[in-house]
């Protein structure tokens, strides 16, 4: 399958970190996805859509606290 995107690249199933915003928080969450290996688009599956909305939902009603990696600066 050709990238619809930059229309070179050629898609392959892999696993990403998809970054999940909320509010502020950013999640970095590990999903199987087709990516582009020329400009790394990713195009996930009805699936991961799923689980990285059970994911966002798990982070809002606090079932789930995963480790913070990072932090977010703000420069006023
Ligand atoms: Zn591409």
């Amino acid at each position: 399958m050709h990238c619809v995107i930059c229309k070179r690249g050629t898609v392959k199933s892999g696993t990403v970190q998809a970054e999940l915003r909320i509010g502020t928080d950013h999640l970095m969450v590990p999903v199987e996805a087709d990516v582009c290996d020329e400009c790394g688009e990713a195009y996930y599956s009805t699936e991961a859509m799923r689980h990285l909305e059970q994911v966002r939902e798990n982070f809002l009603s606090k079932v789930i606290a995963p480790p913070s990696v990072g932090h977010v600066y703000q420069i006023s």
